[in-house]
């Protein structure tokens, strides 16, 4: 099992986090998502069948998602 960072060599965290992917054009999150996380730069490593899970999750649509306000900004913006 991974327990370093592939970056920067830090330790991994084990820790349970709100992903967020896009899908459809659209931003999606899911939560409670097991993850390790570099406790140096903060890289998030998913292990394969947690990876492959969000895909069934995401792509699958077999879960009907709650709906959530989300603050989208654009980085050009930013004079
Ligand atoms: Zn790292």
């Amino acid at each position: 099992m991974q327990s370093q960072c592939a970056f920067c060599q830090g330790d991994l965290d084990e820790k349970t986090i709100t992903y967020p992917t896009e899908f459809d054009g659209r931003v999606v999150i899911v939560d409670n998502v097991p993850a390790l996380v570099c406790s140096q730069c903060g890289e998030v490593a998913l292990r394969p069948d947690v990876a492959e899970k969000l895909q069934q999750i995401v792509w699958g649509k077999t879960l009907r998602p709650k709906t959530v306000a989300v603050d989208a900004y654009n980085f050009a913006d930013v004079a």
